[in-house]
């Protein structure tokens, strides 16, 4: 399907056509209306479906369309975790794509990378944070980083993140985030665990399998 079908705004389209990708993948043509029109969505796809472009386009174009008066150092409008830096990283460099003219921040918060470049970022203003849960919430503890402004909230991966810390962080971050929210749940398979999350998270969603 081609991407001028979903009304999407002429940056973005720019931005697909410089990037080189011509038609949407399957992930994307459903992910798209559906993102767009305000719905949660929980998402089976693989890595390499084109899943990271499916949430990015409809959040990019919704974040456009907030209020800049929203924009306060710290306080992202979307974010999105990662169960990797290496994820986190590859995913902020689709926001930033994509988004390359829009006045969007895209700020990565991870560990294994410095804190205090991480810090001075938050506080020069954030619109997109892609994060690591640890890093995120040692940022929020000090005061860094807040979810006061929070409207777009995704999980990537998340069937990489059952394990370990991360199911214990989720349990400190969901009563911090704001509960009227979009979100997005992306995972390449469904484990047992998957659902209880899914069902804690989500708010009525549409469930796409590709
Ligand atoms: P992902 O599944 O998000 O990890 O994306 C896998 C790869 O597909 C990335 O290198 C993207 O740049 C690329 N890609 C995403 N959407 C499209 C598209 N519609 N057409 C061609 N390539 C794409």
């Amino acid at each position: 399907q081609d991407f001028s079908t979903f009304g999407l705004m002429p940056p973005l389209l720019s931005a697909l056509d410089k990037a080189g990708h011509k038609r949407a993948s399957a992930i994307q043509a459903r992910a798209i209306p559906l993102i767009l029109e305000g719905r949660d969505v929980l998402a089976i796809a693989q890595t390499g479906s084109g899943k990271t472009a499916s949430y990015a386009l409809p959040l990019l174009q919704r974040l456009a369309t907030l209020p800049p008066s929203e924009r306060i150092p710290g306080a992202p409008m979307a974010l999105v975790l990662a169960p990797t830096r290496e994820l986190a990283s590859q995913i902020a460099g689709v926001f930033r794509q994509l988004g390359r003219t829009m006045p969007l921040r895209t700020r990565v918060a991870c560990g294994g990378l410095p804190k205090d470049a991480q810090i001075a970022a938050m506080a020069e203003g954030v619109d997109i944070l892609v994060a690591t849960s640890g890093r995120l919430l040692e940022l929020f503890d000090n005061g860094h980083v807040t979810f006061d402004k929070l409207r777009f909230f995704v999980l990537d991966e998340a069937d990489r993140m059952l394990e370990g810390d991360f199911l214990i962080d989720m349990e400190r971050m969901e009563p911090l985030l704001p509960t009227i929210r979009q979100t997005i749940l992306c995972s390449a398979t469904q484990p047992p665990g998957l659902q209880p999350l899914a069902q804690r998270l989500l708010h009525k969603p549409v469930l796409i399998e590709i």
